[in-house]
């Protein structure tokens, strides 16, 4: 796999005339090498790659020698003591590069200035999602990993949901979800959990807190899990207390969103943009005239990331293809009253979406 992943990335570099490419992202090394470790806080590094149409280098610091060379087994390993720009420098003349490409959405100013010093006769060339491009489409393996990430993610919200919601509070319900993850062999959640009760639920990124959640108001949950690194992203709306206490505004509200949900998922094809897919659930909310009130992206891709390409946004031109994953995820907020999200995750395949998610959880209304 990680073989067939770098000829993939070689092929790029000839066609952007790129002697090596530095790769720092976090998921794009991991992709590329199979090495895992995450980095630090912002700044800091657990290492990179420098991938040549000959070599592949992967260059860290002595705390992680022994994964290194345990996990990235196609890389030659390399411990920097002096720091990767002076590391580099050494390579860049070894190699013989005279055209370096970096990851532009990675690399800090500061960073680059280091680099930039320390390689005076190279020229750093930034580029853009070159590695993010080859992730968009998933392979059985990757698909694999984030099936089985969705299902034990929906098994845990399955169960949280099957408890009685009203007078517990949105940060025991976000605990609770975090912990059975973990217990049900998840590594950990893929994002810290959105509970949002009652009017908080007006904010898609809401986050849990003390409040005590009353019968009869919606509760948005947003979760996801991580398993063989891959995450799943997963939202339902559920009325505390059952939906015979749901008032007028819920019924409403919800059926445009999940009448949207439906729209996107049956309408969706491979050839159409990301902007095309949006406006097949977006009008269905305009038309019920909800339409500002839909105020984020229809979806997006899932991966080593929850948030990756492709893009399904008003204004996002990318194509989809059969082998990407991503989310259809309508919602509709009203200040002072509260929120609608409904989370689906598709891979798209020749004839239109297939749905991944097994949990059904929804309202007929
Ligand atoms: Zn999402």
């Amino acid at each position: 796999m990680i073989k067939m992943r770098l000829a993939r990335l070689r092929r790029l570099l000839a066609k952007h005339k790129l002697d090596g490419l530095l790769v720092s992202l976090p998921a794009n090394r991991r992709y590329l090498s199979g090495f895992t470790p995450a980095d630090g806080q912002l700044g800091e590094s657990s290492g990179c790659l420098l991938v040549t149409p000959r070599d592949a280098l992967l260059l860290t610091d002595f705390r992680y020698q022994l994964t290194a060379q345990e996990q990235a087994t196609y890389y030659e390993v390399r411990i920097y003591r002096q720091g990767l720009a002076q590391e580099l420098a050494g390579l860049a003349r070894q190699l013989g590069i005279k055209r370096l490409g970096f990851e532009g959405e990675a690399l800090l100013v500061e960073q680059h200035q280091r680099l930039a010093a320390a390689l005076t006769e190279v020229e750093l060339e930034p580029t853009r999602g070159l590695v993010a491009g080859l992730r968009v489409k998933k392979d059985p393996e990757e698909l694999r990993q984030i099936t089985a990430s969705l299902a034990l993610m929906e098994r845990v919200l399955d169960q949280v949901l099957d408890e009685d919601l009203v007078g517990m509070s949105e940060r025991q319900l976000a605990l609770k979800l975090v912990r059975a993850v973990e217990d049900q062999g998840g590594e950990g959640p893929a994002f810290p959990p959105i509970v949002a009760s009652g009017p908080n639920g007006a904010e898609p990124h809401a986050e849990p807190g003390e409040r005590v959640i009353q019968a009869g108001e919606p509760v948005i949950f947003d979760v996801g899990a991580q398993v063989g690194g891959y995450l799943s992203d997963i939202s339902r709306t559920v009325v505390a207390g059952g939906l015979e206490r749901a008032g007028e505004q819920f019924r409403q509200v919800y059926a445009v969103a999940r009448r949207a949900q439906l729209k996107a998922l049956q309408g969706i094809r491979p050839g159409m943009t990301g902007g095309e897919a949006d406006a097949l659930a977006r009008e269905v909310i305009a038309e019920a005239g909800f339409g500002t009130r839909f105020g984020h992206s229809l979806g997006h891709g899932v991966g080593l990331y929850t948030h990756e390409a492709p893009s399904l946004g008003p204004n996002s031109q990318e194509v989809l293809r059969p082998g990407m994953v991503f989310t259809i995820e309508p919602g509709i907020y009203l200040p002072g009253w509260g929120g609608v999200r409904l989370e689906q995750m598709v891979v798209l395949e020749p004839t239109g979406c297939r749905l991944l998610n097994g949990l059904d959880r929804f309202y007929d209304l």
